[in-house]
């Protein structure tokens, strides 16, 4: 007999049964609102234009090699996406309290930050994600033994913050503990703090000596503009204390399967972040050694070349500007169909996603009778929209609630 015969199968991890059960759907009518991924407005895969054209220059760059990285992954990538976050004049980033290493995407970020955690921030076991959450979080901080509470956060009745639970959730915290807090165009909620809200929070979480860990995945996906976008964390950095950063370029680069993105430290002083870093690559070291070249290249060419860029940051606004817009249209469609109930939620949220308020009884109808598929809790992915296919969700949506 088998070694391995007493291991038990477990279901799909739900968001890809949903990919897999979409793929086999022979239906003409088939819309994919799951998997949160940007599209054109035909619904097809999306490369930048900027990053096709570093990757042509990238290909004839003789200096383009293939052996290993450091373990902190290219020095310039982790410089430069210090200042995409923090910013270019950033204090922190002057005074060298800034460590940052190159991870593999966001969810590699937020990972090896939870085993840096458990490791040397031992004190405080306990990190509260917002209720509810991106759907990894809770397993990538429980795998690295870290305990799992939760802070209120969306209000189903107003399908806004819930800033007043929030904020007591926050406030009966034990000092110490970890708070995950998505830094922009939260997922699955697309609700997000205000800056003066934000600064409320601040404010709160310094006093109880509460550690921010920052998830930012959707950088520019809230204004159109990264700068503006970045507000949150740079409130919380200026005060001079410390946090975590977890930054990830699949959406905002369309680098999805290239795993790009970076963990920043700020400390206090420059001595303690250069102990962090050099315990960063003791937690990196065992779990792969090094990250990929191809696609942290491609980022930092960017990111480091004023024209390209621009290039970049006028794709940013451009697919910004058609979540934005495909908002509206969604929002205009119900109302014109006299859908009832109130659907202005969808045009407040912001990002990648709206929380549409579906139950899982209605997202099953859609799935069965539509051929629409998106995630039970009624997460639909705004950028799987197109002009062609609103009117086929708006029909799906009248007949779930009517
Ligand atoms: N954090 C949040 C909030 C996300 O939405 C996602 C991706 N959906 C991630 C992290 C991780 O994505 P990746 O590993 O592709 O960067």
């Amino acid at each position: 007999g088998s070694v391995f015969a007493h291991i038990p199968k477990v279901p799909e991890v739900p968001l890809y049964a949903l990919q897999v059960a979409y793929g086999k759907d022979p239906s003409p009518l088939k819309l994919n609102l799951g998997f949160g991924v940007y599209r054109t407005e035909d619904g097809k895969p999306f490369i930048l234009n900027v990053v096709r054209r570093v990757e042509r220059l990238l290909v004839n760059d003789m200096s383009n090699f293939k052996e290993y990285l450091p373990i902190t992954g290219i020095a310039e990538f982790n410089r430069w996406s210090a200042r995409l976050i923090l910013g270019a004049d950033s204090p922190a980033i002057k005074e060298n309290r800034v460590t940052t290493v190159q991870c593999l995407s966001g969810t590699g970020s937020l990972r090896i930050g939870a085993e840096f955690l458990a490791k040397h921030y031992p004190q405080h076991h306990t990190v509260y994600m917002s209720q509810p959450t991106y759907g990894n979080h809770p397993n990538l901080f429980s795998v690295a033994g870290l305990a799992i509470k939760t802070y209120r956060y969306y209000d189903p009745g107003t399908c806004g913050l819930d800033f007043q639970g929030m904020l007591e959730d926050l406030q009966s915290a034990p000092s110490g503990a970890i708070v995950l807090l998505q830094a922009w165009a939260h997922n699955p909620t697309g609700v997000d703090p205000t800056i003066p809200q934000w600064e409320q929070i601040r404010q709160l979480m310094r006093s109880k000596g509460l550690l921010p860990f920052f998830d930012s995945a959707y950088q520019g996906f809230v204004s159109g503009n990264l700068d503006d976008d970045a507000q949150s964390i740079r409130l919380f950095v200026a005060d001079g204390s410390e946090c975590l950063i977890a930054q990830s370029y699949s959406k905002i680069m369309g680098l999805y399967g290239e795993r790009v993105g970076a963990l920043s430290i700020v400390c206090k002083t420059a001595e303690v972040a250069s102990h962090v870093e050099s315990q960063l690559k003791l937690v990196i070291r065992p779990m792969y050694s090094n990250p990929p070249i191809h696609g942290a290249a491609i980022t930092a060419a960017i990111l480091k070349d004023r024209d390209l860029y621009n290039e970049w940051s006028i794709e940013v606004k451009a697919m910004n500007d058609r979540l934005i817009s495909m908002r509206q249209r969604l929002f205009d469609a119900l109302c014109d169909k006299g859908t009832p109930g109130d659907w202005s939620h969808i045009t407040k949220h912001v990002g990648m996603f709206t929380f549409s308020g579906l139950n899982p009884e209605q997202v099953a109808f859609m799935t069965k009778k539509y051929h629409i598929y998106m995630p039970s809790d009624g997460r639909i992915n705004m950028a799987g929209l197109g002009p062609k296919t609103v009117p086929h969700l708006v029909d799906a949506i009248h007949a779930a609630v009517t």
